[in-house]
């Protein structure tokens, strides 16, 4: 049967100039880890790298190794977790040194191999969650024959609260990165997140690492957003039933009409992403105007109240995102944060890039 799946369309058009945006303002990373959050790191880094982006940052070893198959030998894709030395069999991937040992590890090989070994060097600065400490800081600034063999790209860190321009930690990282870059061989840096990008002139730096704004993402909370929406999700209506005054809808029972009512059963539910927090919370938009979610979100449906839209029949599509209902909406009703949305977006939509 045609046209009864959801389809999730990804503007690769509004990506790209996301990013343009951004590097207007300097060289521009684009973050792609967690398949691009979730909207495909190959079509996402091919409309990056055509837009002009140079330098890619993934998570995982295995991401690197896909993001180098899908983009071609050229582009920097620097691999944030790290890998062991030689585990990317000369995909040439970057690693992230976050710890001594990592370090050592590399430029060993690289000095048993006579060569230099291209690397980030990520100093923690706030996060505590990766990086060299301040006592692996003092060892390798006290002994840089310890980074022999080592081509270092760049010098990395990690804001913990950009996206809350007032917390004091932005400014002592800020503080702290400068302290850890004046101790180090001359390198270049990089430090911003998206967020980052947005604090000022203490956060700018060689090469900014941004992900969720290229989606979309507000990386200005509490301000309009600077960037273009990327993502829509329009569902299919299944059915279409009308149900007396007193009918308990769902899993539950958990929403009752209070009148007679006509209730759209759509093709979406938490397995798809649709988290289940949304139950009760969320609508969904039909030309233009919500209609509300009612009764719990299940595994593979949803349901809304279109009453007050008599025109609506099975086949019809509800948009789930979309200019008015966006990933950070979504996000606000659900406790959680648009990132989140993203990376949960379902493998089962057919997926559309434009
Ligand atoms: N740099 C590092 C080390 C990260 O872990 C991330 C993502 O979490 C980013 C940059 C991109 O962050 P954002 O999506 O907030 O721009």
């Amino acid at each position: 049967m045609a046209g009864i799946d959801a389809v999730l369309t990804i503007d690769l058009g509004a990506i790209a100039a996301n990013w343009r945006q951004l590097a207007a303002a300097g060289r521009m990373a684009g973050v792609v880890k967690a398949d691009g959050y979730g909207l495909g790191a190959a079509p996402v880094a091919r409309a990056l790298r055509d837009a002009g982006c140079r330098d890619f940052f993934v998570a995982h070893l295995a991401e690197g190794m896909a993001l180098r198959a899908a983009l071609g030998p050229g582009p920097m894709v620097a691999v944030l977790n790290g890998f062991p030395p030689g585990a990317d069999e000369d995909a040439g991937l970057v690693p992230v040194l976050n710890g001594l040992p990592d370090v050592e590890a590399h430029a060993a090989l690289g000095r048993a191999a006579g060569r230099v070994r291209p690397a980030i060097l990520h100093v923690d600065t706030g996060m505590a969650r990766l990086g060299l400490d301040a006592a692996e800081l003092d060892r390798v600034a006290d002994d840089p024959g310890l980074l022999r063999g080592l081509d270092l790209r760049f010098v990395m860190t990690h804001l913990a609260c950009a996206d809350e321009p007032a917390h004091p930690l932005n400014a002592l990282q800020a503080r702290r990165f400068a302290a850890a870059r004046a101790r180090l061989p001359a390198m270049p840096a990089s430090f911003a997140n998206s967020s980052g990008l947005f604090l000022g002139p203490d956060f700018a730096s060689d090469l900014g690492r941004p992900g969720c704004a290229l989606y979309g993402i507000n990386p200005t909370p509490g301000r309009p957003n600077p960037l273009r929406q990327v993502v829509t999700l329009d569902a299919p209506v299944l059915q279409v039933r009308e149900i007396p005054a007193g009918t308990t809808v769902g899993y539950g029972a958990g929403w009752t009409a209070e009148r007679t009512s006509r209730i759209a059963t759509v093709a979406a539910g938490y397995a798809d992403g649709y988290l289940r927090s949304l139950s009760g919370r969320a609508a969904g938009i039909i030309a233009g105007r919500p209609v509300p979610l009612v009764g719990r979100v299940s595994m593979d449906l949803i349901t809304f109240d279109v009453t007050d839209v008599p025109q609506l029949a099975p086949g019809d599509a509800i948009r789930l995102i979309g200019p008015g209902e966006t990933p950070d909406d979504i996000a606000a009703r659900a406790g959680t944060i648009g990132y989140e949305i993203l990376t949960s977006l379902g493998r089962r939509y057919r997926r559309e890039y434009r």
